[in-house]
């Protein structure tokens, strides 16, 4: 049997269900930092390597970019690479290893895996801003107790912080795409292309925030992967500006390492790794999909052809 509740309780229920909803909104909450992996990557295509670090930089300027960390890798530095690294790192931002030629730990041994993270520590020290933070290629940190283990321990010793993200996405993927359709189509419709890439990124970064409040009970300082690519220097200034049109606060990217999260370990071995927040939601048995449809080629694929390619 219900019955009906004192108007003043009424009263007191209904303005703690808006102080909830006015919690949720609570800008201060969204909180993210920026991350730029495979420096410096392959450039040649629509810019040169020079002329994408000019951009990236403005852009920087442009939308206030606080510090970000460049994730390195040592392989890919020939006089320009450095050149352009060396621009980042006098910018202020941190240059971080990515490896020396961007293995995957699941197809090497351990000693292999660490004399490929040792080449590039020694590589990549050479600039001032560089850190000991290590990015794992591909998220993958061992598929093997041996592996997973062997590597916690090596950057312990060589007092190394594993660099996690949160947010993942594919960009890289996306930057494919555009360097492919831009070879033989030149009128391209770049602000087709910019909505395109900003939506799916926030449409990504939403979700996975989303999972962490649910996962988590708060808002994590956030750990947002990007890559050093053509569309990374044509679109970020947007792409932040956006952010901070959805209520979100961009870091530096050493304040982001300091949330709780940063000391997580989980208890598992995983082939694929859906970076910290999923490694949390795993071990808290979370059924859903980690794998967001930004992660997906095919539906990637399907809509860049019809977002961006048939349209005038
Ligand atoms: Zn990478």
């Amino acid at each position: 049997m219900r019955k009906t509740l004192p108007v003043y309780l009424t009263a007191m229920l209904l303005s703690f269900a808006l102080d909830a909803a006015d919690s949720e909104k609570n800008t201060s909450d969204k909180i993210i930092a920026l991350s730029f992996d495979d420096s410096p990557r392959a450039a040649n295509g629509y810019f040169s390597g020079s002329e994408r670090a000019d951009k990236l930089l403005k852009a920087f300027k442009q939308a206030d970019v606080p510090q970000v960390a460049f994730f390195s890798v040592s392989g890919h530095l020939n006089e320009e690479g450095i050149a352009r690294l060396s621009r980042y790192n006098d910018a202020g931002h941190i240059i971080a290893n990515h490896s020396h030629s961007h293995p995957d730990i699941n197809s090497l041994t351990l000693a292999e895996y660490k004399a490929d993270v040792k080449k590039a520590d020694t590589l990549l020290r050479q600039f001032s801003m560089f850190k000991p933070w290590y990015r794992f290629p591909y998220l993958r940190e061992g598929d093997t107790l041996q592996k997973r283990d062997g590597m916690r321990q090596f950057l312990t010793s060589e007092n190394y912080f594993n660099a996690y993200i949160t947010i993942n996405n594919y960009d890289w993927y996306i930057e494919n795409l555009f360097q492919e359709a831009i070879k033989s189509k030149p009128n391209l419709n770049f602000d087709a292309l910019k909505s395109f890439y900003i939506d799916t990124l926030m449409e990504g970064i939403n979700y996975y925030h989303q999972l962490a409040l649910e996962q988590l009970g708060r808002a994590p300082k956030h750990v947002l992967l990007l890559h050093e690519m053509d569309i990374t220097a044509m679109f970020i200034d947007d792409l932040v500006t956006e952010l901070k049109t959805q209520g979100w606060n961009v870091i530096p990217i050493s304040d982001a390492y300091s949330d709780p999260i940063a000391q997580y370990e989980t208890t598992r071995i995983m082939k694929y790794n859906p970076g910290r927040i999923g490694e949390i939601a795993k071990d808290n048995n979370y059924s859903g999909s980690l794998w967001h449809h930004t992660l997906n080629e095919t539906h990637l694929k399907t809509e860049f052809e019809k977002r961006v390619l048939s349209v005038q």
